[in-house]
């Protein structure tokens, strides 16, 4: 069965490994991206800071390692009626399964704020914190958006903010979270929101909940519904929209409709996984565990014996704040959990059941906690409703 995979980020690559043990010579498998390398973004919140680096590894050398092969490309377009997907140079791919992968796209949702997307916006964070080292800014708001599901890059950034100032001997500013948010981080549940919360305080961080932000006007922060918060400079987390692929189906914001065993609805043969997904939170773990539902069910198509599962959504999340590490669990069903220990093996960010120990054990990715990470970090693990599809977040 020849297995066509659209992408080569967080979900193409556990897909492509999930399907190797699964189906093993039942199918071939081919991913389809434009890039280069493989970019691990996560640490690109560290890299401001000097305290870690988004990791890049050769795509090709990755992808052939992972027992797939790599065609260089974007696609255009599918024709699923057809079985072919349409790539940039005009080729068509024939595929028995297609697997949609592409991501999602940022885009600035507070005019005015330096919104931070990955490793691109890097320097322009570095260059703000330069201004506030010498003292060219005094407060810093760091602004989450509404429609925003994945607000931890947000914490990261104020709470390595404040580490790295404090570093530097810049006192006498101030920092503060906007978010419209009931609680700090209140997609983990009470536990792990407490813990942020803790933390925000303890640094003295100021926090602004059910504040939805909106756009900088000379020099504050319009937020609704109370007007304007003082900030010299803002901060802010992008809103993602999805790819809109041509011949798929696709809500309101460009996102694709899965089932639970990640197919496309409408279509035959088509799945989809990651970000580019309807549901509501766009985070690596779950892409990983929506990318291995998709592969059990391709797998099964392709006659392994196997009952494929469907997606059941655990968010595991690992928040650098540059304090003593704790690691966190909750959710329905599971008890809170505050432990000194890892929650799960390898203790990488971005927790893929076969990416995570496939980076650790090929790609030099260290199967210990980065150092940033064993500096300071909160794990925190959580299981989320699998129908949801609208953004818990504002
Ligand atoms: C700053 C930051 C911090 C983050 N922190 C965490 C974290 O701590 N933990 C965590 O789990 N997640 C984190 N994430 C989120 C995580 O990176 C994403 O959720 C994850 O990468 C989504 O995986 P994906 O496979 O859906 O998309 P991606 O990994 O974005 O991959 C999409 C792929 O599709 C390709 N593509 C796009 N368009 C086309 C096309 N037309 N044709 C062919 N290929 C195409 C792209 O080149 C890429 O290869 C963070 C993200 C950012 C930006």
């Amino acid at each position: 069965m020849r297995v066509v995979v659209a992408g080569a980020g967080v979900a193409a690559l556990e897909a492509a490994l999930a399907l190797r043990e699964l189906a093993e010579d039942r199918v071939t498998v081919e991913l389809v991206a434009p890039d280069e390398d493989f970019t691990y973004r996560p640490l690109a919140v560290a890299e401001p800071f000097r305290v870690g680096e988004a990791r890049r590894f050769p795509l090709r050398a990755l992808v052939e390692e992972a027992g797939a092969t790599l065609r260089k490309g974007a696609v255009q377009s599918i024709e699923p009626e057809r079985h072919v997907a349409v790539i940039n140079d005009g080729e068509e791919l024939r595929y028995d399964a297609l697997l949609l992968a592409l991501g999602a796209r940022p885009r600035e949702a507070i005019p005015g704020a330096l919104t931070f997307r990955g490793p691109e916006d890097g320097q322009a964070l570095a260059d703000l914190l330069a201004d506030a080292a010498e003292g060219r800014i005094r407060t810093i708001a760091f602004a989450l958006p509404s429609g925003t599901s994945w607000p931890l890059p947000l914490y990261e950034l104020v709470l390595l903010t404040d580490a790295h100032l404090a570093n530097e001997g810049v006192g006498g500013g101030s920092l503060q979270v906007i978010t419209p948010e009931d609680r700090p981080l209140a997609l983990f549940g009470p536990v792990a929101s407490d813990a942020v919360r803790e933390l925000l305080e303890i640094r003295g961080i100021g926090l602004s909940t059910r504040t939805t932000p909106v756009a900088v006007e000379e020099g504050s922060l319009r937020v609704v519904p109370d007007g304007q918060i003082e900030a010299d400079r803002v901060v802010a987390l992008p809103q993602l929209e999805g790819p809109r692929l041509a011949g798929t189906p696709f809500d309101g914001r460009g996102f694709v409709p899965i089932d639970p065993h990640g197919r496309v609805l409408e279509l035959d043969d088509v799945w989809a996984a990651g970000d580019l997904t309807a549901f509501a939170v766009k985070q690596g773990g779950l892409a990983a565990q929506q990318a291995d539902a998709a592969a059990e069910s391709i797998a099964a198509q392709a006659g392994a014996a196997i009952e494929p599962g469907p997606f059941r959504p655990v968010l595991r999340g690992l928040l650098l704040t540059g304090l003593v590490p704790r690691y966190l669990r909750g959710g329905p069903g599971v008890a809170s959990t505050v432990d000194t220990e890892p929650l799960w093996w390898p203790p990488a960010k971005i927790v893929g059941r076969h990416l995570a120990p496939f980076l650790a054990a090929h790609m030099g990715l260290s199967a210990e906690p980065p150092s940033v990470v064993q500096e300071g970090a909160v794990e925190v693990e959580v299981e989320l409703d699998p129908e949801l599809s609208h953004t818990p977040v504002g």
